[in-house]
């Protein structure tokens, strides 16, 4: 079976962690692509685990290098997603999921349009809000900001395959788990090669 990559939007407090790291668990051969980004860890945000926080000088370089996928500005901040590890782990057979904004969904819908593109929407603005502030980790000034760009992110839910409303953690993360589980049943998934040198001879097993 070929691995495929998995493309989560959603506006900033949608949950998207908390989903995929309440589905990781269940699907083992399922790999997280860690982006780049310009924007100061969080508290409790590690380097090289919830991102690669970089200069913008080191995210410069990568771009000329030409070593990310796709690359987008978000609310003052660059971000963007290493190009190596998604080749090398659908290679390997491995499902790929990414956290990116709209921006960079439609980079990737371009580059990989057999990708699946999940949106992921919090049940209401105000619940957004309050998932927002109970964050602690923005200003209201930069809380105000991602709110008002939820609802232009949220119009390009019409791009997406799948959607998702959290809210019930639980659910969210099921509804994404079926999604992947059902995705891997594609035929255009199949390894033809694979499936021929499987059964080609099948007429001559003794019965
Ligand atoms: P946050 O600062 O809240 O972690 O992320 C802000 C926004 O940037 C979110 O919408 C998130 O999906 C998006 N984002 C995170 N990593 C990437 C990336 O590698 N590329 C793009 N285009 N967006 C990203």
């Amino acid at each position: 079976m070929k691995g495929f990559l998995i493309v989560l939007s959603g506006p900033s407090g949608a949950g998207k962690n908390s989903v995929m790291n309440a589905v990781f668990p269940t699907i083992p051969n399922l790999k997280y692509s860690i982006s780049v980004t310009t924007r100061p860890p969080r508290v409790g945000e590690v380097d090289e685990v919830n991102y690669f926080f970089r200069s913008e000088e080191e995210f410069d370089r990568m771009l000329e290098e030409d070593l990310l996928l796709e690359s987008a500005t978000f609310v003052g901040y660059r971000y963007g997603t290493p190009k190596s590890f998604v080749h090398e782990q659908i290679q390997a057979g491995n499902a790929v999921i990414m956290d990116i904004d709209i921006q960079g969904a439609a980079q990737i819908r371009e580059k990989m349009p057999e990708a699946v593109f999940v949106f992921l929407l919090p049940p209401t603005p105000e619940e957004l809000s309050r998932r927002l502030k109970l964050r602690g980790s923005d200003s209201d000034e930069v809380i105000k900001r991602r709110l008002a760009k939820s609802y232009e992110e949220i119009k390009h839910i019409v791009d997406y395959d799948y959607y998702i409303v959290n809210d019930d953690l639980a659910r969210a993360a099921e509804q994404l788990r079926q999604i992947i589980m059902s995705e891997w049943l594609r035929v255009s998934r199949i390894d033809m090669k694979r499936l021929q040198g499987l059964w080609e001879g099948g007429s001559s097993v003794e019965v």
